[in-house]
């Protein structure tokens, strides 16, 4: 093993991180300098600021031993945020752990797409449901954005409402935020449609096509919450269909989606006659990413 290579070998924080990307690197991650430096700030406990202060410090043997168990971590393509357990959402800081899907910037798209269509609840207060909520990412998010709206999370992992109501609690958003544990809609009354608005990412993958994602996605995130089955366009079908008994009239549904599902997931929809005004809105990336529906009034 080169020096560069040997962590043991690395007398301040600065060589340590330069080594570590180059392992980093070696086990095919894209960004390992970046990556370098979040587990070192992880180990150390210091925010980018902090880290920058301490470039020049020697590292004593016990940041030595924990920062290269982190490295071998990621060399083994753990998703950073299962390593260091959170990672940032809208404006949020959210737990993560292994059993809920890692948040993605892809979804703030949701929001945003949510937000345009949702008035303030001052204006009247409204019933929100994010179906498959994982670590709250969307219900929190909306929580925050437009605070007083009745908020419902659900999720048929006891472990990830676990981790969402645990979220809710750190960014202290419990106040009209309720978590069920079901699948999508199920946990509600049919009786007679009680919601305003129903977001979701739900699992979009084709079961072949997890095995040939990146091992941080194949490998370690929850399959319940990737696994689309045969066409990856299971659950779209299930939850359309359940607006029916459980969306307002007028009332907004969304979709996070595959890049390559705008046609498809268009089809379900009007497959069911239940809905209009029907648009679609691309991710930061430029790929397609959401399509919002709004359900007729007759
Ligand atoms: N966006 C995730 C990915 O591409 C998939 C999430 C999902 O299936 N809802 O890995």
């Amino acid at each position: 093993m080169n020096r560069d290579s040997d962590f043991k070998a690395c007398a301040t924080v600065k060589a340590l991180l330069k080594c570590a990307a180059v392992h980093l690197s070696r086990a095919g991650i894209s960004t390992p300098e970046l990556d370098a430096e979040l587990l070192m700030m992880h180990q150390l406990g210091v925010d980018r600021t902090g880290l920058f202060m301490v470039q020049r410090d020697p590292v004593s043997q016990d940041v030595l031993a924990g920062f290269q168990a982190l490295v071998q971590r990621r060399c083994g393509r753990e998703p950073l945020a299962y390593i260091t357990e959170s990672t940032g959402f809208w404006d949020l800081d959210l737990d993560v752990k292994p059993g809920v899907l890692v948040p993605r910037p892809d979804t703030e798209t949701l929001i945003e797409a949510a937000l345009e269509v949702l008035p303030a609840a001052t204006e009247k207060q409204r019933r929100l449901v994010d179906l498959g909520t994982g670590s709250g990412a969307i219900a929190l998010s909306m929580a925050s954005a437009s605070p007083g709206h009745l908020v419902f999370a659900t999720d048929r992992s006891p472990l990830a409402l676990d981790v969402a109501r645990s979220n809710a609690r750190k960014n202290g958003l419990q106040e009209n935020l309720f978590f069920v544990c079901g699948l999508w809609l199920s946990p509600f009354s049919r009786k007679a449609p009680s919601f305003d608005m129903v977001l979701s990412n739900p699992p979009y993958i084709p079961t072949k096509d997890i095995d040939v994602l990146e091992p941080e996605v194949s490998v370690f995130e929850p399959r319940l919450a990737l696994d689309g089955d045969e066409d990856g366009l299971r659950d779209y079908r299930a939850i359309v269909g359940e607006c029916m008994y459980h969306l307002k009239p007028g009332g907004w549904l969304l979709f996070e989606m595959g890049w390559d599902q705008k046609e498809a997931v268009r089809e379900i929809l009007d497959d069911s006659r239940l809905f209009e005004e029907i648009s679609h809105i691309n991710d930061y990336a430029g790929n397609n990413r959401v399509v919002r529906a709004r359900r007729k009034r007759w």
